[in-house]
């Protein structure tokens, strides 16, 4: 039986699901958190709650586990790095810093010869003044930003006006593409050319927020053959040990384009826990503890909807699900509008 601890900053959904994969595989996992009510402390074996800059607290996590890995990619690089010192941190440090900056994680990818949306950085105010090119777009926050939080629609220059824009912070302004659809590929790398790679998923999102998955996609074996090559380049180039997500846009003349690279696991990939031999949290365990790597099998299609802020209420009260539905509630004691409260997974 294996004796490892692993170590897991973030104590959210993400975290939970990396805890209950990590206890299959017979691996201890310690959750650190800033979150007093963390969902995670429910899942994982032990629990520190401590700001992420807390020296003292981060030395208690190292002491305590073996290998260290993330869920949620606005962990200070310094912290990080310090930890990287002491016990190995996977994903390495160096890649979360790249993609946690939207205009370095969006140059990076373009160097790669693959497409993103058109991008632009701005650091003040007037700078947006001359881009009547980028417009209509989206203002977002290079750094902090998820679920469409830090996130502006611009559509004409005047709009700047009464949005009252907050310029000490940097931003980037992307144009706008016309969305045929959305899909994600989901990657765990293990080594030089060893990775395993889940069929792309079809999202539609709500109000910003991931709110359906489906497999199989809906899209061409052109699209589908770019999207897994384009993530396996990325993962490649990066060197990336773990779990990773490529968001991609696909617009109205079947072009694709890299949206956006997650760092981690991600929530389009929850119906991997039903749909495949091997979850993608899984298979983050097994690639950040270097276990063996298991040929993936699908095992069926699927979909999978987000229960946001009181959409949980009915299944809370014992709403009754079929044979082939698939419940999961994240155990967050406080329900918030825009809050994903949990999901559920219909095999198909
Ligand atoms: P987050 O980090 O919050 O996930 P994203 O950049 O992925 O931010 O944006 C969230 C969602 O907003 C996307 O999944 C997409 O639906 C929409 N969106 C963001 N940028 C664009 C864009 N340039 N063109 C069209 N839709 C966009
Ligand atoms: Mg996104």
């Amino acid at each position: 039986m294996s004796e490892l601890k692993l170590g897991i900053i973030g104590g959210g959904q993400l975290g939970s699901m990396l805890s209950t994969a990590a206890k299959k595989l017979n691996i201890k996992s310690v959750v650190y958190s800033d979150d007093v009510n963390a969902p995670a402390q429910k899942f994982c074996d032990e629990f520190i709650f401590s700001e992420y800059d807390n020296k003292e607290k981060i030395l208690e996590l190292v002491s305590k586990v073996d290998v260290i890995t993330y869920e949620f990619e606005n962990i200070p690089f310094e912290t990080l790095n310090e930890i990287n010192k002491l016990k190995p941190v996977v994903p390495k440090p160096s890649v979360n810093r790249l993609i946690q900056h939207r205009l370095a994680e969006k140059d990076f990818i373009n160097k790669l010869n693959i497409r993103t949306t058109r991008y632009v950085s701005i650091e003040k105010k007037s700078d947006i003044e001359t881009l009547e090119d980028f417009l209509p777009g989206i203002l977002k926050t290079t750094t902090m930003g998820y679920d469409g939080k830090g996130q502006y629609p611009i559509k004409k220059i005047e709009d700047l006006e009464t949005l009252n824009i907050d310029f000490s912070k940097g931003y980037i302004l992307e144009k706008l593409v016309k969305l045929k659809k959305e899909i994600s590929v989901i990657i765990t790398r293990f080594g030089n050319n060893k990775y395993e790679i889940y069929e792309p998923i079809e999202n539609t999102h709500k109000d910003q927020i991931l709110k359906y998955s489906k497999i199989p996609s809906e899209i061409s074996k052109k699209i589908f053959d770019q999207s897994k090559d384009w993530a396996i380049t990325i993962a490649e180039e990066l060197k990336y040990i773990g779990t990773m997500c490529v968001e991609y846009f696909i617009d109205r003349n079947e072009n694709l384009y890299v949206n956006e690279i997650a760092p981690r696991v991600h929530n389009s990939g929850h119906l991997t826990i039903n749909a495949y031999n091997i979850s993608q949290f899984e298979n983050h365990v097994r690639a950040v503890c270097n276990l063996e790597k298991i040929s993936l099998k699908k095992i069926s299609n699927a979909k999978m909807i987000n229960l946001i802020g009181d959409e949980i209420k009915p299944y809370r009260e014992n709403l009754k699900l079929n044979d082939n539905e698939f419940l999961f509630d994240y155990l967050k004691t406080e329900i918030k509008e825009k809050r994903k409260m949990g999901h559920i997974t219909t095999l198909i």
